[in-house]
């Protein structure tokens, strides 16, 4: 397993010294599974502001919620017989249900919890479980009427508007289709790609290598691992790597809870950092693909300076290079005090 990264010094003029020549360095990173390229920037003391979501909050109660629970069962759609008899899947508050705009050909959204908003602090780790479970659920009862159509699915959470959210109400995104998203393919066919040369999972390897190094490594809840991720997608780049699962047969609500127990100490530590909002995912596989481990990973999503900004830029969307500001090694040294 390489972890291959190129430090790049630039030189530039510095007015703030005079103009004597300064020497600011950058780091390249290779993803050591798919070769992905990340970039490190170099604001190595970048403190976030801390942004108060309260008047969207406000706004957004003066508005039409159709994910609270007056009138949820009213004005949301049901799913036909053979997905759910009931015509939602309810699991403690979690409720799944279609959506209404549907990307891909299975799509449910999972209403979280009967709360309009749930501040950072107040996600826990009961709400998740129940919440995957209900997205498992869905996948499986989709998968059980469309086993082609429903093939590769996967479990989405945009936490308020600058990750995606366009509800403030806590809600998950799950989707089912023939084939896996562009990313999700890159991660199965290179973790079999692995297996096939080297006989072992990449998923275990990786565990293990992070654990030698120390640096990435953060620690265990229940039967999860969690690492900073080396070459990381956003800043705050967690992978959560339960051993053995694959498919979304494979989990127990003790998995579930395991792996909700580490989100919510990544949740925390973006919390305490002014990180108010996140994109997390859980990636599963097909049975038939060997050497792919099915695990979670969560980024935090912020805005440097104007309240409006955007933290993806044209390295994300026109070069396809994701980028952070936090090095991926402060982040596992942060996070491992807390597990
Ligand atoms: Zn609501």
């Amino acid at each position: 397993m390489k972890f291959i990264k190129t430090l790049n010094e630039s030189v530039f003029l510095d007015p703030q010294q005079n103009f004597a020549p300064k020497t600011v360095v950058s780091e390249i990173r290779r993803d050591p599974l798919t070769g992905q390229v990340s970039r490190v920037f170099p604001f190595r003391q970048l403190t976030l502001h801390r942004h108060d979501w309260t008047p969207f909050v406000e706004e957004s109660k003066q508005k039409f919620c159709p994910f609270c629970p007056d009138v949820m069962e009213k004005v949301t759609p049901k799913f036909p017989p053979e997905i759910s008899a009931e015509g939602r899947i309810k699991v403690g508050e979690a409720v799944a249900i279609p959506n209404l705009n549907p990307y891909e050909k299975h799509a449910a959204v999972v209403i979280m919890s009967v709360n309009h908003y749930i501040p950072m602090e107040e996600i826990d780790v009961g709400m998740m479980t129940d919440s995957f479970r209900a997205g498992l659920t869905y996948l499986q009862k989709t998968a059980a009427a469309d086993p082609e159509g429903a093939r590769y699915g996967s479990i989405n959470w945009n936490y308020m508007p600058y990750a995606g959210g366009s509800l403030i109400h806590p809600h998950l995104q799950v989707l089912a289709g023939a084939e896996p998203c562009t990313y999700d393919k890159k991660l199965i066919n290179a973790s079999t790609a692995y297996y096939q040369t080297h006989n072992r999972s990449y998923w275990m390897d990786l565990i293990e290598a992070e654990k030698n190094i120390g640096e990435r490594y953060i620690g265990q809840t229940g039967r999860a691992y969690w690492l900073s991720s080396f070459a990381p997608r956003h800043v705050g780049d967690v992978i959560g790597i339960i051993p053995g699962k694959q498919t979304i047969d494979d989990f127990t609500d003790e998995d579930l809870s395991d792996l909700a127990a580490g989100l919510k100490r990544v949740i925390d530590y973006y919390n305490r950092s002014n990180i108010v909002s996140f994109n997390a995912a859980l990636y599963l596989a097909d049975r038939k693909d060997t050497g792919f481990t099915a695990h979670v990973r969560i980024v935090g999503r912020f805005t440097i300076f104007p309240l409006v900004g955007s933290d993806i830029t044209h390295m994300q969307i026109m070069h396809d290079d994701p980028w952070t500001v936090i090095l991926p090694e402060t982040v596992a040294a942060e996070l491992k005090e807390h597990f």
